[in-house]
């Protein structure tokens, strides 16, 4: 050894004198306090260790680390209770903790094994392994001014509005019409309909799509979220058909897939809207065709025959015109799924991943839904390329321009109920109930007594159905009874307020219900009835979902509750992790609690081929 070296000599004395030191028998001073502190954490220790060797009863475990022989221990020892105290919490709440954590490996768990493992890719892609890499490239930009302003200012917007964005370079938001570069027809038209300024959905939105990104879009219902796809696809159809008119057999080149017909119908509506004032305008004219279950195939192929630029459609028929080479996708370069959760929630998945086989190069995808569950995020992100997710308020939230109230009414008493409901507020009215019999029995009650009211379900036919809305959007009729088909994204303009009979089984569906009304910026009132019938599950999330929105929560709803509510409250405080149920979005339970999950399960376990699940589910409608 180098003796030389200052640092080798100091480690050498040092520990000579740590050996002299225990030769000497020496103690290092410790001072009282410290020592009663090491004192406890030995007693504490020693009672853990019992513990853990099974040494104490479960009903001591219970109440704390054996909290009695802890301080008749720390009573020989005279430490004080403030001491006694203090330590105790600590190992409480580090108990605690290593609970939260359990629930948090137990939740990762299953999400995982829900999570999506299959990307969402057509089976051509799959076998060829292509991966698309960067986001479809459009012509547009936005406005000089806006691209030299910094992006504090764009943040700033953001926030003002509460548009919460995702994704890499995001476009800038952009607070008109006119800055989106929309010629001056299509802003004629958008005004004639009252619509001035973009909503926070189209400001973010809009430009997006207009970039060619693709995109998640969550908006409550009611904020617009239409127009963010039905805009862009126009302004792309018309540069495509200036470029190369399309011919005979050709396209569409824009595809958007809903779960519902009345939807279905509700989008083509506004996508001919637009058109008349842009082809008045000496734009070329665009053909939108609809294909959807109930409507004579022959209107659908009378329209792809001229060169279709737009479709409109349901999975199935879709499906079944691909498959009978009625249709291609070889053109089709854009592609929106509105209600995209409930599309892949009613079984349409499958349907969906058949569709995608028929995509012959990228193309741009949107998806939009006003509930977006994480299993369904991780399973449009597998379809997306680079996407920007723009989310306006709470995925799962009810609008707060809905007075929600919830009463207690008996089973028997609830059609009779309806009546003295319908004194809160002039027409329109709709009222949901989840059977078909109900919603004949409402009707006929309804007209009984003098009420008129129009009716929809799966049970009646297309022409029945359609009747029945247009009399009831024409005003010809004060209520409209329905099954939850006319909650999906279907805009009655100007509802008053929705009764819900029932309350239905999952709360995604009752945020949908309510979101009829309220639309637009108007104010709206739900009411709905419950009793002993419903299941606590969905109570418990009705009820946080009244806390957030700041409703009126009735008595009987804070009865219900109780332990499950301190483990959410806990985990919002730590580290804010996402709340309430990461599967279905409910905010009154956890994933592990999850009622959807344990019924999808059960449905699997059971071996029920996706045909009769699908059977099952439309049954009601
Ligand atoms: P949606 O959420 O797309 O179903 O739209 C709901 C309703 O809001 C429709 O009647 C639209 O005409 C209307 N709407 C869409 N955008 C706006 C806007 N920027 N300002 C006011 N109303 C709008």
């Amino acid at each position: 050894m180098d003796s030389s070296s200052p640092s080798a000599s100091k480690r050498y004395r040092k520990e000579e004198n740590g050996s002299e030191e225990e030769e000497d028998g020496y103690d290092v001073y410790v001072p009282v306090k410290e020592r009663k502190k090491q004192k406890i954490k030995q007693i504490l220790k020693i009672s853990q260790e019992d513990e853990e060797s099974g040494g104490l009863s479960g009903q001591e475990k219970e109440g704390g680390p054996g909290e009695e022989d802890v301080q008749e221990l720390a009573r020989k020892n005279n430490i004080s209770l403030l001491d006694q105290h203090t330590e105790l919490k600590k190992i409480a709440e580090a108990r605690k903790e290593s609970e939260l954590e359990k629930q948090r490996r137990e939740e990762k768990r299953l999400l995982e094994a829900v999570a999506e493992k299959r990307a969402l890719m057509g089976v051509s892609e799959l076998a060829r392994g292509v991966q698309y890499e960067d986001p479809v490239v459009t012509a547009w930009r936005p406005p000089r001014r806006v691209l030299a302003m910094d992006s504090k200012r764009h943040n700033r917007v953001r926030a003002k509005y509460k548009i919460l964005v995702e994704g890499e370079d995001v476009p800038p938001p952009l607070k008109s019409f006119a800055d989106m570069k929309f010629p001056r027809c299509i802003l004629k038209a958008l005004q004639k309909k009252g619509i001035e300024k973009p909503s926070p959905i189209q400001m973010q939105g809009i430009p997006a799509a207009l970039k060619g990104r693709d995109m998640i879009g969550i908006a409550f219902t009611g904020s617009g979220k239409s127009m963010v796809f039905i805009l862009p696809i126009i302004m792309f159809c018309i540069e495509q058909e200036k470029k190369m008119p399309f011919m005979t057999n050709e396209g569409p080149y824009g595809l958007i897939i809903v779960p519902s017909r009345e939807l279905a119908k509700q989008i083509k509506d506004n996508i001919e809207y637009v058109c008349k004032f842009i082809e008045a305008d000496d734009f070329p004219e665009l053909r939108t065709c609809l294909a959807i279950g109930g409507e004579p195939v022959a209107t659908a192929l009378h329209i792809i025959k001229q060169g279709v630029h737009i479709m409109v459609c349901t999975p199935g028929r879709l499906i079944d015109m691909l498959d009978k080479k009625m249709v291609r996708l070889d053109v089709c370069r854009y592609l929106v799924m509105d209600e995209a959760d409930r599309m892949i929630d009613m079984g349409f998945e499958e349907d969906v991943r058949t569709i995608y086989s028929y995509f012959k190069a990228q193309r741009q995808t949107l998806l939009f839904s006003a509930t977006m569950p994480k299993k369904i995020q991780n399973f449009a992100r597998s379809a997306l390329v680079k996407p920007v997710t723009v989310n306006v308020g709470r995925a799962g939230a009810a609008s707060m321009c809905v007075v929600q109230e919830v009463e207690y009414v008996k089973q028997e008493a609830k059609v009779t109920h309806i009546l003295t409901c319908l004194d809160k507020t002039p027409p329109p009215v709709l009222i949901f109930a989840e059977k078909k019999q109900d919603v004949d029995l409402i009707q006929e009650y309804l007209l009984l007594k003098g009420v008129t009211a129009a009716a929809i379900h799966g049970g009646k036919d297309q022409e029945e159905r359609s009747a029945a809305v247009q009399a009831f959007q024409r005003g010809d009729k004060d209520v409209l009874v329905a099954t939850d088909v006319a909650s999906k994204g279907l805009d009655f303009p100007g509802i008053k307020h929705v009764i819900n009979y029932d309350m239905p089984d999952d709360i995604e569906n009752y945020v949908h219900r309510i979101g009829r009304t309220g639309r637009s910026g108007q104010q709206g009132v739900a009411t709905t009835f419950v009793n002993k019938a419903n299941d606590e599950s969905v109570l418990l999330d009705l009820k946080h979902l009244l806390i957030e929105a700041s409703q009126k929560v009735p008595p009987f709803l804070t009865m219900i509750g109780g332990g499950e509510e301190d483990l959410l409250a806990a985990l919002e405080d730590v580290g804010g992790e996402e709340r309430g149920c990461s599967y279905c979005g409910g905010l009154g339970h956890r994933i592990t609690a999850c009622p959807r999950l344990e019924a999808m399960q059960n449905k699997q376990a059971a071996g029920i081929g996706r045909k009769d699940y699908l059977a099952a589910n439309a049954a009601d409608y």
